[in-house]
């Protein structure tokens, strides 16, 4: 890249003007906000973080107390949703933090862990599937076990937390999909990709294969390209703007030329980046387009299944059902009524909404991982609402608050089931004996 066109990235890779100007201060938003309820202060409320990134666009130094206020967002965008002058928090967090990636030199072992996990793990199939056979050895080798008995988890009750987010390791992973179409049951009436993601591949291999039998249930026929990568959503939250252009080229390289009705995902993590990818690349003339185009293709699976004529030829469940509104999905997507309908569609299901459904669950990422305490209380008071739902599953639509919700379940639940709406619907066709 050329050095002037360098400059234009630093200049729009840092919060605009006119997107700062559009907060009139009205404060409607600082309900929705899980870290000001948690907290009650204005600097970790949405109006006070937009107040200093105000000031550092007007010169103000970026400062440890800039950092720590917009460490602790978890960039869920419930404010967003909540905002009547439309004011996109999504964005301004974004790029906020990806001048602060510009500008803040972190400590060497913060830079190389960062370095290792966005830069080579996230997008390597090798390196992931490496690290799920190490944690498979934790898991099942007993070295859990050895750290239990040995009082490590009482001593350092931070490792039994990390512990119980930590995902699982599925084998096979998801990657031995790659590469491979399978084929629509009955008339193809669709002709889609899918993107299988990073960690998921390797964490979320039953819920991705779940994912395929539905869509071939639905008339889809599914592709799986081998030569995709991460979405670059972990990066674009982190402000790690180059590696998320990088993977963002790749993606459209290898996802647009196949004459596909729609590009899908079952993370809502990585459709509301994936719906971005036009933005991404907006300053990159010869991507710009090509990436608009992706973009308008990218659609949810809950999106995708709701905007069809879904196949309703299912299997009774005799399940009581909640669901919690991911926040890349409701706040980022704008996709709520979808996935309540296709829950709604399988025979014997009662679903009963939770109060406040679309509050963050406080997973977003790693953010459950670096900001483990604030972290927990927001865990805490969403397992409130759930259990107030009295059911036996949660479902929701993304892996992460999967994660979450399941270690909320073993600290304040009652002993529910988290599960994908996929995973609800494809048990549901699978019973079915048509
Ligand atoms: S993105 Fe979420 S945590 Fe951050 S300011 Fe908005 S509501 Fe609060
Ligand atoms: S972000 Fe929106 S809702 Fe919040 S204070 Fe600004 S204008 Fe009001």
């Amino acid at each position: 890249m050329a050095a002037s066109d360098s400059n234009t990235l630093h200049q729009i890779d840092q919060p605009r003007r006119r997107d700062l100007d559009k907060c009139v201060h009205c404060g409607l938003c600082l309900n929705s906000c899980p870290t000001y309820r948690v907290l009650g202060l204005e600097m970790d409320s949405p109006r006070g973080r937009i107040y200093q990134m105000v000031q550092v666009h007007e010169g103000a130094p970026i400062s440890p107390s800039y950092l720590e206020h917009l460490d602790l967002c978890l960039a869920c965008r419930g404010c967003e949703s909540a905002c009547p002058s439309g004011v996109q928090y999504g964005r301004l967090i974004e790029d906020a933090r990806a001048e602060i990636e510009r500008k803040i030199e972190r400590p060497w072992l913060t830079r190389a862990l960062r370095s290792f996990v966005f830069g080579k793990l996230l997008p390597s199939p090798t390196l992931l599937q490496f690290a799920a056979r190490g944690l498979w050895a934790y898991r099942t080798l007993g070295l859990r076990t050895l750290a239990s008995a040995l009082g490590i988890f009482k001593a350092f009750p931070k490792l039994a937390e990390l512990d119980q987010l930590s995902p699982e390791a599925e084998f096979p992973s998801f990657f031995s999909a790659y590469g491979k179409v399978f084929p629509a049951e009955g008339t193809r009436r669709h002709k889609v990709a899918m993107l299988g993601g990073c960690v998921a591949n390797v964490s979320f291999a039953r819920l991705n294969e779940a994912t395929v039998r539905v869509l071939q249930k639905n008339g889809c026929e599914v592709h799986v390209p081998g030569n995709q990568t991460c979405c670059g959503a972990l990066h674009q939250h982190a402000g790690i703007r180059t590696t998320a252009r990088h993977l963002a080229r790749k993606n459209i390289d290898a996802l647009l030329t196949g004459g596909f009705d729609a590009i899908l995902t079952n993370s809502a993590g990585c459709g509301s980046t994936l719906k971005e990818y036009g933005e991404l690349l907006e300053h990159e003339p010869p991507y710009a387009n090509r990436a608009a185009e992706f973009a308008a293709r990218v659609k949810d699976i809950n999106e995708f299944l709701a905007s069809i004529d879904l196949n309703t030829q299912m299997g009774p469940l005799d399940i009581t059902v909640t669901y919690q509104d991911s926040c890349h999905l409701a706040h980022g997507q704008k996709v709520r009524a979808a996935p309540r309908k296709l829950l709604r569609s399988v025979p014997g299901l009662q679903f009963r909404e939770m109060p406040m459904a679309d509050l963050c669950c406080g997973s977003a990422g790693i953010y459950n991982v670096i900001q483990n305490e604030m972290s927990m209380q927001i865990l805490e008071r969403k397992m409130d609402f759930a259990n107030s739902a009295s059911t036996q599953v949660i479902a929701t639509a993304n892996t992460g608050c999967m994660i979450q919700l399941r270690a909320g379940v073993k600290r304040h639940g009652h002993g529910q089931r988290v599960a994908h709406v996929i995973e609800i619907l494809d048990e549901a066709y699978r019973k079915s004996t048509r």
